[in-house]
């Protein structure tokens, strides 16, 4: 699943599209801000984008699979 960019957060800065490895946002288009999920099915939820974005406006929705195969050990155990 692509990430999904909160448009009131974004500032337009273009880091997401500049570290993601997999060509994700696609290019950016003339007199838009926020960039587009260009290429959704390519994203493989390395969590980059989320990380340094600095407006944190961005979130991933994890696809089931991925949710059972990588949880959150601390959340387990404080349970
Ligand atoms: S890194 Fe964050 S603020 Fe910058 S363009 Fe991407 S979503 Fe917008
Ligand atoms: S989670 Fe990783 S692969 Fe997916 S859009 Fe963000 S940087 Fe690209």
């Amino acid at each position: 699943m692509p990430p999904v960019i909160d448009k009131t957060k974004c500032t337009g800065c273009r880091t997401c599209a500049a570290i993601c490895p997999l060509d994700v946002f696609g290019r950016q288009s003339a007199g838009i801000r926020v960039p587009e999920i260009r290429y959704p099915d390519e994203c493989w939820h390395c969590n980059a984008c989320v990380l340094d974005c600095p407006a944190q406006a961005i979130r991933l929705r994890f696809p089931v699979p991925t949710m059972l195969l990588y949880t959150d050990a601390p959340a387990i155990s404080d349970g």
